[in-house]
C-alpha cells in the first residue's frame, strides 16, 4: 500500500514551531504580497500565505493592482518596500501580465527581502551552495523529504518539468545535497525509461496524468507539484493510478502546496532575524 506524504500536517508543525519563535524575536516579521490583475488561483494563493502569516503573528501588507499597471508604478512601490523597515520579504505574485517585464521587476526586489529566492543573483547563489533564500516550493520538497527520513544523497531523482520556478532550483537543490538528477521536459523522447529509473521522481508540468502507471515502479516515490484544476476540483499532474502504485507519494491537495507557504514564512523569519539580531 503506497504511503501519504502528507505536506498538511508537515506544514502545519513547521508553522507552529515559526510561530512560538515569532513570540520570542520581540518584532514582527513582515511580509507584503503585490498582486496584479484578477487571476482567481493567484488570488487564492495570496489569500493563503497572508493568513499563514497572520495566524502566526507577521506583519502583512497586500498591494492589489489592476491589470494594466505600468511597469513604473510597479516599480516604484517595490522601491518604497525595499526601504519599508516594517517589511523583511517582498512576494510578487506570478506570473505578471504580458505587458510587464518580469525579470526586470524581480530584479529591483531588495536581495535581503527577495523571499521567494527568485532574484537572479539569489538563483546564482543557489548553483553556487550559497543561497541567502531558497525558492519556496523546492524548498519545502527539500523539508518534506527530510520529514520523512527520506534521504536524497546518492539517490537517483528525476524531475519532469525544467521551469525556473520550481525544477532548475529543485535540481541545485538535489544536487548540492548529493543526489544524481534527471531532467525531462516536453522535448526529452522515451520519457517513461528515465521515469522507470527514478529512486524519486518529481512531476513539475501543470499537466494532468503526465505520467501514469506504466512509466514508474513499485518501489518509486513520488512527488506531485502540479497544481490543476478540473471541473472545480484541484488534481496534480500524476494519474491515481500511478500513486496508488508508487510506493509513497505526496496527495493533491494538501502535499506540496501547503510546504510550499511554510517555508515562505520561513524565509521570512529568517529575513527578519537577519535584520535584528
Ligand atoms: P511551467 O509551465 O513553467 O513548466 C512546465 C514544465 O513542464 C516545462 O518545462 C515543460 O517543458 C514541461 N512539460 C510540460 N508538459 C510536459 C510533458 N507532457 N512531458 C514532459 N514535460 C512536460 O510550470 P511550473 O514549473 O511553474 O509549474 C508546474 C506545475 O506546478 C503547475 O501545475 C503549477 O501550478 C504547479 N506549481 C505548484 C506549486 C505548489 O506550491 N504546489 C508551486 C509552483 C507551481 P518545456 O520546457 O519543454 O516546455
Amino acid at each position: 500500500m503506497a504511503k501519504i506524504l502528507e505536506g498538511k500536517s508537515c506544514a502545519q508543525k513547521i508553522e507552529e514551531q515559526i510561530k512560538k519563535e515569532v513570540q520570542l524575536l520581540g518584532i514582527k516579521p513582515g511580509l507584503a504580497a503585490i498582486i496584479i490583475g484578477n487571476n482567481p488561483a493567484s488570488k487564492i494563493y495570496v489569500s493563503r500565505k497572508i493568513a499563514a502569516c497572520t495566524e502566526c503573528g507577521f506583519f502583512t501588507k497586500t498591494i492589489g493592482l489592476q491589470e494594466n499597471c505600468s511597469e513604473q508604478k510597479l516599480l516604484t512601490i517595490i522601491d518604497e518596500l525595499n526601504r519599508d523597515e516594517k517589511i523583511h520579504g517582498i512576494l510578487l505574485q506570478l506570473p505578471l501580465p504580458k505587458h510587464l517585464d518580469e525579470q526586470q521587476i524581480i530584479e529591483k526586489i531588495d536581495l535581503n527581502k527577495d523571499v521567494d529566492g527568485f532574484h537572479p543573483l539569489n538563483r546564482g547563489l543557489l548553483v553556487l551552495g550559497k543561497p541567502l533564500f531558497v525558492a519556496c516550493t523546492p524548498k519545502g520538497i527539500l523539508e518534506l523529504l527530510n520529514y520523512y527520513n527520506i534521504t536524497v544523497a546518492g539517490k537517483h531523482v528525476v524531475i519532469v518539468g525544467r521551469s525556473v520556478t520550481v525544477s532548475k532550483p529543485l535540481a541545485s537543490l538535489l544536487l548540492n545535497a548529493d543526489a544524481t538528477v534527471t531532467i525531462c521536459h516536453s522535448k526529452t523522447k522515451s520519457i517513461a525509461e528515465h521515469t522507470k529509473k527514478a529512486d524519486i521522481l518529481v512531476v513539475a508540468t501543470g499537466r494532468i496524468n503526465t505520467i501514469t502507471p506504466d512509466m514508474i515502479t513499485k518501489k518509486t516515490i513520488i512527488i506531485d507539484v502540479g497544481i490543476n484544476r478540473i471541473n472545480g476540483k484541484i488534481t496534480g499532474d500524476v494519474s491515481d493510478e500511478a500513486k496508488q502504485k508508487s510506493a509513497a507519494y505526496t496527495p493533491v491537495p494538501g502535499g506540496i502546496g501547503p510546504m510550499t507557504i511554510a517555508m515562505l514564512l520561513q524565509n521570512t523569519l529568517l529575513a527578519a532575524k537577519r535584520v535584528h539580531e
